[in-house]
Order: C-alpha cells, then sequence, then structure tokens
C-alpha cells in the first residue's frame, strides 16, 4: 500500500498461471492487478471462461486484491473511419465489458484511438458512437464494469492528448445516453510525456492535475498507469522505462503519487521487465518515491531488457508481447 490508503497494482502477465499472477502480486506488496482477458493482440475472444477463472477469483478475495482492471486488446479502434474494423472495435469492447463482472473486475481499460486522418471531431463522434453501441448490448448485473478510456501520446492521430480532448470526448459520450458514472478516464504517464505535457516537475503535475479537475472533475480519474519514459518530451512516442529512471524522472514520479488530489486514483505499472523480477523492482521504486526514499541505482542491463527494445511505435506498452501467448490454456 502507498502512503494514505492509496492502491499501487501492476499489469502482470498470466502466462504462468492466473492464481500464480495473483501470488505474485501479494509476495511484492502489490494491491491490485490490471490483466488481459484474452489474447491482446488478437480479435478472437475465447467462448467459455477460462478454467483456472473460479480458482483466480477466490484467491483475490482472500488476498484482498482490487479493484482489478482489464486491459482491452490493442487491436481495438473506435476513431477511425473503417466500419469493419469500428464494428469489431464494439464488438470486442462489449465481450470485455461483460466478462469483466466474471473475472471481479471493476474497470474495463481502453486506448481511445486514432481516427487515421478523418480529423478530431470526426473521431470524437465515431468513438463515442461506438461506446454508446457496445453499453446498449451489456446485460445488466450488480457489479457494472466502468470504462476507462486511456489518453494518448498522439502518434498516427491519436485522440485524447490533452484534458480537453478527453473533456470532449466524455461529453460526446453523454450526449449518446451512456450514463457518467459508467465511464471515467486512465491517464498513462508515459503517454502524457510523449503528448508533451512536462510532468517531470512537480510544477507541471500540478498544472495538469488542476486542469483536470477544473475542465472535467477529478472525480472522473479512476486510473494511472504508472510508468516512466525513455521517450522524448512531445515526442508523440510511447516507450515505456522504469520508474524515476526515464526522462521523467523521479520528482515528476513523485508528485504524481503524492498529489493530493490523486488519493482516489489507482496506480497501475507497466514497466519493463514484469517477467524478469523487475515488477517487484518498480513496486519498490514506487513506494520509495511516495515515501520520501532515494531510489537505488538499477544495473546497466536494466535499462536494455530486449523486450522493451521492441515496444516501439504510438501504441505499443509493456507487457503486449510478452502477454500474447497467455491464457491460450
Ligand atoms: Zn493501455
Ligand atoms: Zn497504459
Amino acid at each position: 500500500m502507498l502512503p494514505d490508503g492509496r492502491r499501487l497494482g501492476a499489469h502482470l502477465p498470466l502466462g504462468g498461471g492466473m492464481v500464480a499472477a495473483v501470488n505474485r502480486a501479494q509476495a511484492i506488496g502489490l494491491d491490485t492487478l490490471q490483466i488481459f482477458s484474452d489474447n491482446p493482440t488478437a480479435w478472437r475472444r475465447r467462448a467459455e471462461p477460462p478454467r483456472e477463472l473460479g480458482a483466480f477469483r477466490a484467491r483475490v478475495d482472500e488476498v484482498g486484491l482490487g479493484p482489478l482492471a482489464i486491459h482491452a486488446p490493442y487491436l481495438v479502434n473506435l476513431a477511425g473511419p473503417d466500419d469493419m474494423f469500428h464494428e469489431r472495435s464494439i464488438d470486442v469492447l462489449r465481450h470485455e465489458l461483460t466478462v469483466a463482472p466474471t473475472f471481479g473486475a471493476r474497470f474495463v481499460n481502453v486506448h481511445t484511438g486514432s481516427h487515421k486522418g478523418s480529423g478530431l471531431e470526426v473521431g470524437i463522434e465515431r468513438i463515442a458512437s461506438g461506446i454508446a453501441a457496445a453499453f446498449a448490448d451489456v446485460p445488466d448485473g450488480p457489479d457494472p464494469a466502468i470504462l476507462v478510456l486511456e489518453n494518448t501520446a498522439g502518434g498516427g492521430g491519436g485522440i485524447g492528448v490533452d484534458v480537453d480532448e478527453m473533456g470532449a470526448l466524455l461529453a460526446a459520450i453523454a450526449t449518446r445516453g451512456v450514463p457518467l458514472d459508467r465511464v471515467a478516464i486512465c491517464l498513462d504517464t508515459a503517454h502524457l510525456w510523449g503528448a508533451g505535457h512536462p510532468i517531470h516537475t512537480a510544477h507541471g503535475v500540478d498544472r495538469l492535475v488542476g486542469e483536470f479537475g477544473d475542465r472535467i472533475g477529478i472525480e472522473r480519474l479512476a486510473m494511472i498507469h504508472l510508468n516512466d519514459s525513455k521517450s522524448e518530451l512531445g515526442s508523440r512516442m510511447d516507450r515505456h522505462e522504469h520508474i524515476g529512471a526515464g526522462a521523467i524522472g523521479p520528482d515528476g514520479m513523485r508528485r504524481i503519487l503524492t498529489h493530493p488530489d490523486l488519493r482516489q486514483v489507482t496506480y497501475y505499472l507497466e514497466t519493463p521487465g514484469m517477467d524478469e523480477g523487475y515488477d517487484a523492482i518498480n513496486a519498490e521504486r514506487a513506494r520509495d518515491l511516495a515515501e520520501g526514499r532515494p531510489l537505488a541505482i538499477l544495473p546497466p542491463e536494466a535499462m536494455n531488457l530486449p523486450g522493451a527494445r521492441a515496444r516501439t511505435g504510438p501504441s505499443v506498452e509493456p507487457a503486449a508481447e510478452a502477454s500474447a501467448a497467455e491464457l491460450t490454456g
């Protein structure tokens, strides 16, 4: 647990098993998990729940993890002009929203998407109509999932680069009749950095949080993807780095972890090397920053993990390729 009750999670791969991931989260002091419900790089969704699901949920309850998040597949793009792609994205999102309660997940996290040249306003309307269509066919239940829209670094016509675009998106979704309490925002710090927000200083963080509070309402911020960045400020690139060891650095990361307006937010790490022991190291680094301790120096090999090198481009995040084969049993 972070100071003042804030909860820290991580996107852990499920390749070693679902219960094993919960045990790992507990062993390294995490409070929650983000997972993929299925292969994140494929459209096809499995028809039956994974066979470990019952044991997973029991162990989650036993350990007290939560709120759980499901990250929707990377293929989903509601914003683009291609109709078939749009329809497939709606289908997958509907599926994720429908299965989330069976996973015990409160959040379904999805990238806002790219308009692919059709322009911001057209793209926002496409996203809003797609989200309304997805929600329209999600069965009612006692614990409906909240759809959490993730900001973009802005590469390739990405929508949601700043507070104004995220606010416009929420407004367009509300206009389509989707209840406000079913949609929230996730800020990925590496995406913020790629989009040009100077969050390497406390002042930069304060300004962004202030803008979000003024124009959207800080209660609409449900999740933070806590990642440092290998990319330059405003580069529109999205390459995640270990906490405090990238271009954002310790001052900005500490402020994100301790800003008084962010107490209700859940933090999820998406840092490199989750399968190689760096999950524990980055969880510890986040706690060190939050509690005012200096950060340990990372070994040189930490900065050059094989997986991290391949993770370039506007929308690729850690754990994507490592987890592509997960849950296929
Ligand atoms: Zn994401
Ligand atoms: Zn993210």
